[in-house]
């Protein structure tokens, strides 16, 4: 590499010709689907073969046109298949641009984030705490860093690595000096001169076996294809039996006829039959409710979560961050020897040199306040430094500063305490203190110092320190503005809002006070939850929903108390520690502003504004999502029986075939308008009202339940009930009438297709509310317009003969109408009985 060293990296030309040298940095190269292929997979569906079948018979039976008609409808049908499959692939492929990892490099002479895909050999990377590596390089500059190589070697321990200058040699193969893909960073930083990407890294080489696993169908989809295999199965059953019937029924006809006319009625059945609606509808209404999400500052990682998300019932998260705003501000002081200034130049030494935890810069901005600057307190030199860790929750710096050596700690006042020198009488003072300020809510940070008289008098560890107690500091972190509405909305939701933290009990429990948290007086801290059994904490999350004094590893037990109780349990997370948790959890959410690489790719959801509200908001989403599902499976169910039972009955009435009411034209026809009012209506309907004060549905309850089929069939069987009987009163009238007949029939379902979507778009709401709602939505007026256009253009233009339709008079027509709002608007009286039954 001619660059290395060279602390430029590479420029945008260079690293495009890299790229097309050696490719994108994947494990597995995408493959895409290409246009035909698209369309013969769509082809090869049942439904596709049976439209090709009819059109085949036609052609053979000397009607051309007919056949020719169908097959124009098949390219509609396909045409609209194949532009909502290319629009879902669009979406789930921004969706993934999204939440790819990206890394930081140095491209152009400037630090430029971009995605790990688009790294080359010879990029500069810069890692840092909870990034996974993207690809294999050589360690230019490091500052303590710490990786975690166990998914490479099995090895558990982290392996501090060494610049590539200061390596020694070694027979070793993994190597000190280098870092390797799919390793996790978990404390330090460095700068990475790329060396290998892709299949060539260490771990691509072993990944080539272990490639990612392939979208699974999710938990709904499987529930559907097997609901559409089941249909396919009964109308296979029904399809010979209208069959045998319609052979006997023409016993006048030649035989080669009557062969082809049974085959006919059979295919027109199976067509009217089979919902190959529904694994569309699914991924249309997931992948769009993914996206709508994404618009909302929530990225979901995969589609089975949106589905998940509506039945959340405990959201389990951290305080600071997402319930406060994690703007810390320094409120009080407390120094036990009236000295505040010694006190806070204390508090500020303690603090890192430079600052990123918004507690410390609250720290140092107060310390600026009372004019002890920055310069002032780092100015001297800083011999070593006791880290903080989640276990010990305290930290320490060891400064020498003018002329003497000072220990700064600072930590949480149980841990501090008991490194410190005091009296009984003191000690008590103290604890008496810190519940008076934890008491208001804040958080309460002890300060302490040592002055050593030579550097072999620091000790190894800060454990072993033996401080002198200074103070107190008292830090208010204020709960987000929205919060108490937003647990108000859980609270009726059904939904149980538990508080995790690291913050002890009582400064938990008052904030969780402030912001109307039910139970907020009962704690488990981290100590007791670890001598808990796994039974014990089961039984005490019933009730209990604030977590004080939480470690990281304690999360996953939290996560699966909950689970063990039946709950779905949404958990957040933003340390490299959180990523078991959030993977565990049914939907992890990690945090898009603070949280770590690592957090972000175990999560389900990662929240880009970190804000409580928006997980709310998701969550809300996600039971409109699945409502929207359920008005669309219904609606689907709804429309194809009338058009079933009619392609069933008319040829067991004895109706010629001729006559008959819906040939296979008229149902290819009618799917033409389902499909699209379906997955582009309903999967617009806005929430319903009650839509956050109904509990979490039950996870393992079907997507149809008895009541939705009911009404589904009650509404269908009306509807087919109506049409059916204008047909074949206009038939009864004149034999000849069949156009005329069928042409009325028809209008009836098309005309109550448009109406049912209204009446079903909300459970409650009128009509008539619904439709000023929907009135607002530019789409729905389309599709409407559309429709009804559609239908003009089949009864009044040269269409209505090719169709076998007759046009209707203006009387007909009226009497269609009516007859169709009659047969969808009747539901609305049940509507009635249903608010006044709740009422
Ligand atoms: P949370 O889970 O609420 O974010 P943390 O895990 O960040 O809480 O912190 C837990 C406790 O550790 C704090 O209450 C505090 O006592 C202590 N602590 C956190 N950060 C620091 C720090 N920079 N210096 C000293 N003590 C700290
Ligand atoms: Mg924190």
């Amino acid at each position: 590499m001619t660059n290395k060293g060279n602390m430029a990296g590479l420029s945008s030309a260079e690293a495009k010709k890299l790229q097309e040298q050696y490719g994108k940095n994947e494990l597995t190269p995408q493959k895409k689907e290409s246009f035909i292929k698209k369309v013969l997979h769509i082809m090869c569906e049942p439904m596709f073969l049976l439209l090709i079948v009819a059109a085949i018979i036609y052609f053979i039976l000397g009607e051309p046109r007919d056949g020719a008609i169908m097959l124009i409808f098949v390219i509609g049908i396909i045409s609209i298949d194949v532009i909502q499959e290319w629009k879902t692939d669009k979406t789930l492929n921004a969706l993934k641009d999204l939440t790819a990892p990206h890394v930081t490099v140095i491209r152009n002479g400037k630090e430029t984030t971009i995605a790990s895909a688009d790294l080359v050999p010879g990029d500069l990377m810069m890692i840092h705490e909870g990034v996974k590596i993207p690809a294999d390089g050589i360690i230019v500059k490091c500052n303590d860093l710490c990786v975690d190589e166990s998914s490479l070697t099995g090895e558990a321990e982290g392996v501090w690595k060494v610049n590539t200058e200061n390596a020694e040699t070694t027979s070793d193969y993994w190597r000190k000096d280098y870092c390797y893909a799919g390793t996790l960073v978990t404390q330090g930083t460095a700068t990475v001169l790329v060396d290998k990407i892709g299949t060539t890294t260490e771990y691509g080489k072993i990944g080539a076996n272990i490639a990612l696993a392939p979208d699974e169908d999710t938990p709904l989809q499987k529930q559907t294809k097997s609901l559409v295999k089941l249909c396919a199965g009964i109308a296979a059953v029904l399809l010979t039996l209208v069959g045998i019937f319609t052979y006997f029924n023409i016993p006048d006809h030649e035989i080669g006829d009557r062969i082809i006319e049974s085959i006919l009625s059979g295919i027109t059945l199976a067509m009217a039959m089979i919902p190959e609606e529904f694994p569309v509808i699914l991924t249309v209404f997931l992948s769009m409710g993914a996206w709508r999400l994404a618009k909302k500052q929530s990225l979901v990682r995969k589609l089975p979560s949106v589905e998940t998300l509506g039945a959340v019932s405990v959201l389990c998260v951290d305080k600071t961050g997402t319930i406060t705003m994690n703007q810390m501000k320094v409120q009080g002081t407390w120094a036990m020897d009236g000295d505040n200034h010694s006190l806070c130049e204390t508090m500020g030494l303690g603090c890192e040199t430079d600052v990123y935890d918004p507690m410390e810069k609250a720290m140092l901005s107060h310390c600026d306040s009372l004019g002890i600057t920055k310069k002032n307190l780092f100015s001297g030199e800083l011999i070593t430094e006791y880290a903080f860790t989640n276990e010990l929750k305290m930290m320490g710096h060891v400064w020498r500063r003018n002329g003497e050596i000072v220990i700064a700690a600072k930590g949480s006042p149980e841990r501090i305490l008991t490194i410190c020198k005091l009296t009984d009488k003191e000690r008590e003072i103290c604890e008496k203190k810190v519940s008076e300020m934890s008491k208001e809510g804040l958080r309460v940070i002890a300060v302490a110092k040592m002055l050593p008289q030579t550097e072999e008098d620091i000790p190894n560890t800060i454990t072993d320190c033996s401080l002198s107690f200074q103070g107190l500091i008292g830090l208010a972190d204020p709960p987000r503005e929205s919060i108490k509405a937003d647990i108000a909305v859980c609270n009726k939701a059904g939904i149980r809002v538990v508080m995790i933290t690291g913050d002890n009990g009582i400064t938990a429990s008052s904030i969780a006070k402030k912001i109307g948290m039910p139970n907020s007086d009962k704690i488990i801290t981290g100590d007791e939850l670890s001598n808990m059994t796994d039974e014990e904490l089961r039984e005490k999350v019933k009730d209990v929903s604030i977590f004080s004094r939480v470690l990281p590893e304690h999360k996953m037990r939290i996560v699966k108390a909950f689970k063990d109780n039946g709950e779905i349990v949404a958990m957040t997370g933003d340390g490299v520690n959180d990523a078991p948790a959030l993977k565990y959890a049914d939907i992890g959410i990690a945090m898009g502003k603070r949280g770590s690489e690592v957090s972000r790719e175990a999560a389900d959801l990662i929240l880009m504004d970190d804000n409580f509200t928006t997980i709310v908001e998701t969550v809300k989403d996600g039971r409109r999502i699945y409502d929207n599902i359920r008005k669309a499976v219904g609606y689907i169910f709804t429309i194809h029986i009338p058009i079933a039972f009619a392609s069933l009955l008319a040829p067991m009435l004895g109706i010629s075939p001729a006559a008959l009411f819906l040939l296979p034209l008229h149902v290819v026809l009618l799917e033409l308008v389902i499909d699209p009012t379906c997955s582009i209506v309903l999967e617009r309907q806005p929430a319903e009202y009650d839509i956050m004060e109904r509990k979490p549905r039950n996870p393992k309850e079907k997507l149809i339940n008895s009541k939705m089929l009911l009404k589904s069939v009650l509404q269908g069987v009306v509807i087919f009930a109506t049409s059916f009987a204008t047909y074949f009163t206009v038939l009864a009238g004149n034999q000849d009438n069949a156009s005329l007949a069928r042409a009325m029939g028809l209008t009836i379902i098309i005309l109550s297709n448009l109406f049912l979507v209204i009446v079903n778009s909300s459970d409650h709401d009128f009509a008539v509310k619904s439709f000023i709602r929907l009135a607002k939505d530019k789409v729905m007026w389309i599709v409407a317009v559309v429709t009804v256009l559609g239908l003009l253009a089949i009864l009044y233009t040269p269409l209505t003969g090719f169709l076998k339709l007759a046009s209707l008079s203006a009387s007909q027509f009226i009497r269609a109408f009516g007859i169709a709002v009659i047969s969808v608007f009747w539901y609305e009286l049940v509507k009635v009985f249903k608010n006044l039954k709740n009422k």
